[in-house]
């Protein structure tokens, strides 16, 4: 069975097609960006019921490559790539938690959180990257002088290109916005041997930085605007739906910065619609920080044009974006799954973060914002408590003890709802037995 995917033109009236390895990151004519477009033709030859028994087959096996949640679709990602030239570190096939006591304190029974932080990584961008350097290490294969991979980032992509990179032997390139990420997230490229360059700018201005350094063909650019990452993360859904036996669920919820990956859920979405996999049409939520809101702006405007904002400082850090690169393919999207964007406060995304903890979750701050978005649009009415809902968490709490240290030492500037303050005491038996007499009397230890 022979397949095929090229780059093609999002611009409807353009539609240029582009070889996958051709560099190049929009279209020559019209300047729009780009997608993996499939031959759908040819996917359709293999029914709905034979992808799913194929999938399931290969889901989390041992046949290298295809126990990687993302290769275990390979045909649906890219079909051609020489599977030597793949660079996987088994990313996807991440717990879907049944976020019970979360659910039931706001009457929900069907909460789900999908923990896309548990991975090599320890955020989503693993699912991506494992396309895009592998595509690069297919090009170098083939011959094309590429030196380097680049990418502008806000902390969890530099953190995925310079691991995947160093896995397969390039050398990787990140420009960071100097203190704006956090500990863990700048000494990952570090570890990983990229060459790290500190800026003093926001996210957006390494974005425009990154994308003059690779007018250079020698450098390729990894950033989300390059739609092969987005056919890695488009699979996250696909999985979804997959561990809940091929039943969609009525709802996902997802925090959103540069918008790449809203985008890449839908399409992978409305890529199981046209093969006939998916058995009802879910509704998209974005969620995002008040203080970087774009997105949310321009939804309360009917989605008229994105108007690029100067992103505050928030603890979502790795959502501190102004300019969105993927905006018009996430509106897309959104309109084609009956979207809703919400915007939360600092003090919602920390204490829904912490809130989640409590229960057993391990949040980084932007599953808080996706948790307190959920709570939000619970609130005015927006989702019905009998839903299927899954909120989809980006990254690893580890990756963000900075933020979990000042919440539970009380010194952001707000109050911390959920505070849990340690007890200092001196080491004596007496001091602990009344340490514990007493707060043993105050709460009962599971409650929140
Ligand atoms: C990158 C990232 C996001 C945002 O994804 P976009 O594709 O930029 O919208 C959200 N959370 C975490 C942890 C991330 O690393
Ligand atoms: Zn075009």
């Amino acid at each position: 069975m022979s397949y095929n995917a090229w780059f093609e033109c999002i611009n409807l009236e353009c539609r240029e097609k582009y070889p996958l390895n051709k560099i190049i990151y929009k279209c020559q004519t019209c300047g729009s960006l780009l997608e993996v477009k499939h031959d759908i033709k040819a996917l359709k030859r293999r029914s709905a019921d034979s992808w799913k028994a194929l999938f399931d087959k290969r889901y989390k096996s041992n046949k290298w490559p295809f126990g990687s949640g993302v290769w275990g679709k390979k045909e649906w990602v890219l079909p051609n790539i020489n599977d030597n030239n793949i660079v996987s570190m088994y990313e996807g096939g991440t717990n879907l938690f049944w976020a019970e006591r979360f659910g039931k304190m706001l009457g929900l029974n069907n909460l789900w959180v999908k923990l896309c932080g548990n991975t090599h990584s320890g955020s989503f961008k693993d699912l991506g990257m494992t396309v895009l350097v592998s595509q690069v290490k297919q090009m170098i294969s083939e011959g094309v002088p590429i030196k380097a991979v680049a990418c502008a980032s806000t902390g969890d992509t530099s953190a995925a290109l310079a691991v995947y990179c160093a896995a397969a032997g390039i050398q990787s390139i990140v420009l960071l916005p100097r203190g704006k990420i956090s500990v863990a997230q700048l000494v990952q490229p570090i570890s990983n041997g990229a060459l790290v360059l500190s800026l003093d700018t926001d996210f957006d201005g390494c974005m425009s930085l990154v994308k003059e350094i690779t007018k250079d063909e020698n450098i390729y650019l990894a950033n989300s605007m390059n739609s092969l990452r987005v056919e890695g993360q488009k699979t996250v859904g696909i999985e979804i739906i997959q561990q809940f036996d091929w039943d969609c669920p009525d709802v996902f919820i997802i925090p959103g910065g540069n918008l790449g990956n809203v985008a890449a859920l839908g399409k992978g979405l409305l890529m199981m619609q046209e093969l006939g996999l998916l058995n009802k049409k879910p509704r998209i939520v974005v969620a995002q920080a008040e203080k970087a809101n774009p997105l949310y702006r321009a939804y309360l405007r009917g989605f008229d044009k994105l108007e690029p904002i100067k992103a505050e400082k928030t603890l979502a850090s790795a959502i501190q974006i102004g300019n969105p690169v993927s905006y018009e393919k996430a509106v897309r999207v959104l309109k084609e799954f009956d979207g809703i964007v919400v915007d939360t406060t600092e003090q919602e995304l920390a204490d829904a973060a912490a809130l989640g903890d409590k229960t057993g979750m391990f949040n980084c701050p932007h599953t808080g914002v996706a948790l307190a978005g959920l709570i939000k649009l619970l609130k005015a009415g927006k989702i019905d408590k009998s839903e299927n809902i899954v909120v989809i968490s980006t990254a690893h709490g580890l990756k963000f003890a900075d933020f979990k240290v000042k919440y539970h030492e009380g010194t952001l500037d707000f109050p911390c709802t959920y505070r849990n303050k340690p007890i200092e005491l001196p080491p004596t038996l007496e001091a602990v037995k009344d340490a514990l007499n007493s707060a043993l009397k105050e709460r009962r230890i599971n409650d929140v």
